[in-house]
């Protein structure tokens, strides 16, 4: 069953073939003007995709993509008539142009919130518009024209006829090009960022870096419009670029649908289209497309393009078609650790070092004062428990430790290193995964590909590959499948792969919030609050699960209420109460303890207590 769903986005042959008879015959069917319209409606197509990669994908406002457009399309106009260059020369430089625009845009992107982020590429947007009606060397109002036809082979490019077809393969190649982006490493870390930023980077991907590469790859796009634009009409005014322009775009690749680039592309041309019918009643078009959008972002959000799988999701709903998928296969245990040795004997022989050392570490939130002077250590494959009542700070000790938060003092060393104040991705690669209170899966991903986001450990200037060396990121895709179908496998979810994790019941979420944190092959594991939400089997499965990682030489550090998993699991067992250290030591030492029982377990805690033994022990 992976197989096929490895190939389930591989277009059919026949399909593509269909498309290029109907791409080639189009023209024979059309006049004069409706082959302009169709000409016109591809470049908008192409400027969609730009801004689907960068909205849809990777989930950022991009409001300058007009801008990129105007840009290589300035470029190509200016260095051809001013400066004398050829067309092809000056339409290189003009994509180069707006690439490194794109990369500026993008430089905020290292420091900044993604919705700042969109106010910076709309003010783009609208300096851009004021060069152009300014700048002498832009033309002013007037534009610029006779820009040369660009030359191809004898092929004569000023018949619009002809000129669709170089733009018919441009465009091909683009989308093609954009879904393989998609479908591959680069795709879904672009998507896993639009779900979760912060899941994202607990699992390694470079987030700063990443949203700068969304909008690199909207710009190249817009790019290649511009050149396509610059050479199919041969004469540009700022009217083409303003900002009702840029909307007319943005409704595009809204009622579209964002995330699907097809829907995009679908978007660009419809919009086109009835934009022409529409070309005497500019107001009411404006108009009627701001409906329009509205209307599709309150009840159809992800566009056209998402309305055939909302329509499925109905209906498998009133046909109560999710309860039959619900069985949780057993768990596949790891082969344990060989020399390494973990456990009791293990650590004696093992490296001294410990696996995880807190000292002093204090946190502050305004004045509320979260954590003070915690220390811990951790031994090299331990089971740790951390206990304690709700807000006494421990999801916050394990944001600190995983690089959420930087301590407002103290420090954190993991295996003999110092990395306190590190990003999330940084203590990714350095052997750290977690799990989080809240589960926080990419929601629109589906498991195998929540998965693989985790899987794929090389880093984001590996790109490059994309450009120069498309084998190689298909070659690392099979091997990443590959791990992928042995992780799903183990931990019993391959029935599962293909869906989304939204969908399936919580007790196999967690399982697969596990499954994605051993995706990176940690040496430490911090689990917030697995067991929340399981039932008694799971939570027994759950034990096994953890027994068999550390077995494999992970250390764990787990946050639990369930004291009889805690009691069954751990060697040690740390309180927190106030954010402060209260007690540590034995399970059975800290029950006994009397600062524990007042600050947490009490009375009616004791009373509701999970009796330890035999329902989790193995
Ligand atoms: P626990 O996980 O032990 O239940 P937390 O670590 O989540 O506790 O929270 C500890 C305290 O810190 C709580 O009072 C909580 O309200 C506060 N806190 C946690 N995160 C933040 C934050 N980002 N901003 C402000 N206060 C926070
Ligand atoms: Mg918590």
């Amino acid at each position: 069953m992976s197989t096929l769903l490895r190939h389930r986005n591989a277009p059919r042959l026949g399909t593509v073939a269909g498309f290029v008879l109907i791409a080639w015959l189009l023209p024979y069917t059309l006049g004069g003007y409706a082959i302009h319209v169709v000409d016109v409606a591809l470049v908008f197509a192409l400027l969609a995709i730009g801004m689907g990669l960068a909205m849809g994908i990777a989930g950022q406002i991009n409001l300058a993509q007009i801008a990129f457009f105007g840009v290589s399309a300035y470029t190509t106009a200016i260095l051809t008539t001013h400066n004398g260059l050829g067309f092809w020369p000056a339409a290189a430089v003009a994509l180069l142009a707006s690439a490194l625009i794109g990369l500026l845009v993008g430089v905020p992107a290292l420091r900044m919130q993604s919705h700042y982020l969109g106010i910076v590429t709309l003010g783009l947007a609208l300096g851009f518009i004021n060069w152009t009606t300014n700048a002498e060397i832009a033309g002013g109002a007037e534009g610029i024209s006779a820009i040369p036809v660009p030359p191809m082979f004898g092929v004569d490019l000023s018949s619009e006829y002809l000129y669709y077809y170089l733009e018919v393969v441009v465009f091909a190649l683009a989308l093609a090009f954009a879904l393989f982006v998609v479908r591959t490493g680069l795709g879904r870390r672009l998507m896993a960022m639009r779900d979760d930023p912060l899941a994202a980077g607990a699992v390694g991907a470079e987030i700063p870096l990443l949203r700068m590469t969304a909008f690199m790859l909207s710009s190249v796009f817009g790019g290649l419009a511009g050149v396509l634009y610059a050479g199919l009409i041969r004469y540009i005014a700022p009217d083409t670029f303003n900002i009702a322009n840029m909307f007319l775009l943005l409704a595009m690749v809204v009622i579209g649908g964002r995330q699907s680039l097809v829907g995009c592309v679908v978007g660009a041309v419809g919009l086109t289209l009835i934009r022409e019918q529409l070309v005497d009643y500019p107001t009411y078009a404006q108009l009627g497309f701001g409906i329009v959008v509205v209307l599709m972002v309150v009840f159809a959000p992800t566009g056209l393009a998402g309305v055939p799988t909302r329509l499925k999701a109905l209906l498998d709903r009133r046909l109560g078609r999710t309860a039959e998928r619900s069985v949780l296969r057993e768990f596949r245990p790891y082969e344990a650790a060989g020399d390494q040795g973990v456990g009791d004997q293990g650590r004696e022989t093992g490296d001294s070092r410990p696996m995880l050392e807190i000292s002093g570490v204090a946190k502050q939130f305004r004045g509320l004062k979260a954590l003070r002077d915690v220390s811990l250590t951790v031994e090299r494959g331990e089971i740790r428990g951390i206990v304690g009542p709700n807000g006494s700070g421990k999801t916050t000790l394990f944001n600190i430790v995983s690089g959420f938060y930087r301590p407002s003092g103290g420090r954190v060393l993991i295996d003999g290193h110092v990395v306190s104040g590190s990003r999330p991705y940084r203590l990714s690669r350095h052997g750290l995964a977690r799990t989080f209170q809240n589960l926080r899966l990419f929601g629109e991903l589906s498991v195998r590909d929540n998965l693989l986001v985790a899987l794929d450990r090389s880093r984001t200037y590996a790109i490059w590959k994309y450009a120069l060396w498309p084998v190689g990121v298909w070659r690392q895709e099979r091997r990443l499948h590959r791990q992928a179908d042995d992780l799903l496998d183990r931990f019993g979810l391959t029935e599962f792969a293909a869906a989304r994790p939204g969908s399936l019941p919580y007790g196999i979420q967690r399982r697969i919030e596990i499954a994605r944190a051993m995706a990176g092959a940690p040496r430490l594991l911090l689990l917030d609050e697995p067991a929340a939400g399981l039932n008694g089997e799971e939570v027994r499965q759950l034990s096994e699960i953890v027994r068999s990682i550390r077995g494999s030489g992970v250390t764990v550090v787990l946050i639990e209420h369930n004291m009889g998993l805690v009691m069954s699991l751990c060697e040690r067992v740390t309180v927190l109460a106030n954010g402060s250290v209260i007690a540590e030591g034995t399970p059975a030492e800290v029950v006994a303890d009397h600062a524990v029982i007042e600050a947490y377990l009490g009375d009616s805690a004791m009373a509701d207590m999970p009796l330890p033994t035999t329902e989790v022990t193995s």
